[in-house]
């Protein structure tokens, strides 16, 4: 596995942009180095009888984490809404490594560095709401981080972590990894059912969310790589000290990829509620010295923030309140002078090729919006009326969140301009 991790780093990751590493990341409990024998300790204690579910669930929801995906529902209440599902019957568990938005690349390196830790939540999280199956969902461009898994998980077969008798507990805990076959839209949760499933890769409407109604049907939790990759830290290091992790009323670590006009794009781990404008310090400054122009705070779903935002905080809250979202841990830099209107339509345009077509509103929205603003350079008011309604019309009526958000950095943007 180390020789796997290490040619994910210096090949695979390394090319791809994102950061190359020798030291250990600040949130892992386990020592640097330390293999299978050493790891896994929330687990095998889970398994051994020592830690109960009920109690996992509890300290989850006492430490605050909330889903790293980009939506921040909480995890204690998602484990035990799926461990309180239908009891008795079938269930699963999904890690989605599908990470595609544009900017977005925290999980690839999460994912490269400590699969052991995202390997061990996404245990933890079936044998918590009873699941003997779990996949991870991994994005067909990940090769390299896709080998780091298969090795980690061949290990812990072969250690008896997994299999028939998992730690010799009895239980039957196994796991495999599924290769999504492309497209940005089957990272939405219940388009990867849908492709799993063997159909076409379109959302469900929602309500029934996976947790009730996933997988063929069963109850099936899901949690991103980084959500998964927290709650072995929490479990070993408690709840208090997650929360000391973070800035202000902001609970502990987070990952962020950093790209766009920046000195040193790639991957971060900040305590939640660090600024956007630290942040962007350690990455080492706007690309030439220049000045901000704005920010997409949480991936190519998120609006355009100004200059005037650099202080706020990097968490759910402040994000939001700003009209803006944590979303995705992706932090995209503008320097002052580039073209805000071309690059959030370059946004929609990718919105606009993704769109599954399910939806009307989206389908023919995005299209839309994406022939009047092609190429402009200026909107009159007619045209910023119509971009107005289009958008109003897809967030209201399409049934998921890339129809809901595909405007809204274009409409971020011209109040920027305003
Ligand atoms: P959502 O709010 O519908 O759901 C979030 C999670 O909570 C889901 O797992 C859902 O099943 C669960 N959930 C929500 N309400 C629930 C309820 N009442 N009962 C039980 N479970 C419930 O959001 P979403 O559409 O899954 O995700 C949207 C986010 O995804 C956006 O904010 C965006 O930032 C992010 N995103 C991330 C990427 C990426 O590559 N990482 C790509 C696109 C979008
Ligand atoms: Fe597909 Fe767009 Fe509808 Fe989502 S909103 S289901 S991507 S058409």
């Amino acid at each position: 596995v180390d020789d796997l991790v290490a040619a994910a780093r210096a090949g695979g990751v390394g090319e791809a942009g994102a950061t190359r590493r020798t030291e250990p990341w600040p949130n892992d409990p386990y020592p640097a180095g330390s293999g299978v024998g050493q790891r896994y300790q929330s687990l095998r204690a889970l398994l051994a009888g020592e830690l109960d579910p009920i109690e996992i669930v509890g300290t989850l929801s006492a430490s605050g984490l909330r889903g790293m995906g980009g939506a921040g529902f909480p995890t204690g209440k998602k484990w035990e809404l799926v461990a309180a599902a239908q009891p008795g019957t079938v269930k699963y568990a999904i890690c989605n490594a599908d990470e595609s938005e544009p900017g977005t690349f925290k999980d690839r390196q999460i994912l490269a560095d400590q699969p052991h830790l995202v390997i061990e939540g996404l245990l933890l999280g079936m044998a918590v709401v009873g699941a003997e199956q779990g996949w991870v969902f991994i994005r067909h461009e990940y090769g390299p981080e896709e080998r780091v898994l298969r090795a980690e998980i061949d290990a812990l077969r072969a250690a008896g972590v997994i299999g028939p008798d998992a730690c010799g507990s009895g239980r039957r805990l196994e796991l495999d990894i599924f290769v999504s076959p492309g497209g940005y839209i089957l990272g939405e949760e219940t388009a990867l059912l849908e492709c799993m499933e063997g159909h076409r890769g379109e959302p469900r409407n929602k309500p029934p969310f996976p947790g009730n109604y996933g997988l063929h049907g069963r109850p099936t939790l899901i949690n991103s790589v980084e959500t998964f990759a927290d709650v072995p830290v929490i479990l070993r290091r408690g709840a208090q000290w997650w929360g000391e992790q973070g800035r202000g009323d902001s609970v502990g670590w987070k990952f962020f990829a950093v790209s766009g006009h920046v000195e040193n794009p790639g991957v971060y781990c900040v305590p939640m509620g660090t600024t956007v404008r630290e942040l962007i310090d350690e990455a080492g400054g706007v690309l030439d010295g220049a000045a901000v122009g704005a920010v997409q705070p949480g991936g190519a779903s998120s609006n355009f923030i100004g200059p005037e935002n650099l202080d706020l905080a990097l968490d759910f809250g402040t994000l939001a309140k700003a009209g803006t979202m944590l979303g995705s841990g992706a932090l995209v830099v503008l320097a002052e002078g580039t073209d805000l209107l071309a690059a959030a339509t370059n946004v929609l345009r990718f919105f606009r090729n993704e769109s599954c077509g399910k939806c009307v509103p989206c389908r023919v929205g995005s299209t839309k919006a994406h022939a009047l603003l092609d190429g402009a350079s200026t909107l009159d008011d007619e045209q910023r009326a119509q971009v107005l309604r289009l958008e109003e019309a897809m967030r209201k009526t399409s049934i998921c969140g890339l129809g809901q958000v595909a405007l809204g950095p274009v409409v971020s943007v011209l109040g920027l301009e305003r």
